[in-house]
Order: structure tokens, then sequence, then C-alpha cells
């Protein structure tokens, strides 16, 4: 059975920079719960940040928080051990929150803190699919459901 890495706020823990979630209520979520595909992880809490956190968004290669703290280093090791995760278990499919500076897929903020979106991936999501693993968003999870039943055939 493949295993899929989410992002731990979209489970509807409070490990959001502002100590909220993003939980999903969507029925294919809580079928990949109940057999237990999900690996369940939060790259900038595994990197060593805690919530609540300062906001922070890609400034060309470097991450930096609203307050003007580099937070770089933090973040790559998240995305390094979001990669680890996802290589013990053979992962090929990931489900990433939208827009965020770690977990965002293809559209990112623009390091403006004005919410401005511009192309890019967040650094775990970059690395993922760096290594071949096919990243969706949350507002993506037909097209997740349709890679994973091509998966299994
Ligand atoms: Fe959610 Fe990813 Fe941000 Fe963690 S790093 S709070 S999992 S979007």
């Amino acid at each position: 059975m493949e295993k899929i890495l989410i992002s731990s706020c979209l489970m509807g823990n409070p490990v959001r920079y502002d100590g909220k979630d993003n939980g999903l209520t969507d029925a294919c979520i809580s079928q990949w719960l109940s057999q237990g595909r999900l690996l369940v992880f939060c790259p900038e809490m595994a990197g060593g940040l805690v919530t609540p956190r300062a906001p922070a968004e890609q400034q060309g290669d470097r991450v930096i928080t609203h307050e003007g703290v580099d937070v770089t280093r933090e973040f790559r090791l998240g995305a390094e051990l979001a990669l680890k995760l996802a290589s013990e278990h053979g992962v090929k499919l990931a489900i990433l929150k939208a827009h965020s500076p770690s977990c965002g897929s293809n559209q990112v903020y623009d390091g403006g803190f004005s919410r401005t979106l511009i192309e890019g991936n967040g650094l775990t999501a970059a690395r993922l699919k760096q290594a071949g693993i096919k990243v969706f968003t949350e507002l993506e999870l037909d097209q997740a459901q349709a890679f994973l039943r091509q998966l299994e055939g």
C-alpha cells in the first residue's frame, strides 16, 4: 500500500506559525487515515521552529521572518527530514499545504508579506519534487486520488 506524506496542519494539528491549523474534512483524507497510509509531518516544527512563530517568506534562496530573522537553516533541515521520512517509506506522493514557504507547490508568497503569490515552491515541496515525489496541494485532492489509483493499478 502506497504511503502519503501530508502536511501536519492539514490534519488539524495546530502547528502553523499562528498556532492554528488548516484541518481538512474530505472523505478521502479520512479513508487514507483509516487505511494507515498517512505520514503526518510539519517540516518547520521538525526543523526546530516552535509554534506560534513569526511568519516567514522566501526571499531569493533565503527564508526570512517578518522581523528580518533568517530561518533558512531551520527550513532546510525540515525539508531534509521530510525527504528522509518519505524515503524510508518509499513515498511517491505528498499532499502539502498550498502557498507555504515550506510546503507550497508551484505558488508561494513573494517575500514582501503582502500576500502576493508568485511562481515557486516551498523548500520542502522543492526537495521532494527533486527526489521524484509527486506533490499535490490540498486544492488538488482529486488529482492526488487519480495519481494514487494509477500507482496502485
Ligand atoms: Fe503546515 Fe507545512 Fe507550515 Fe508545517 S510547515 S504548518 S505542515 S504548511
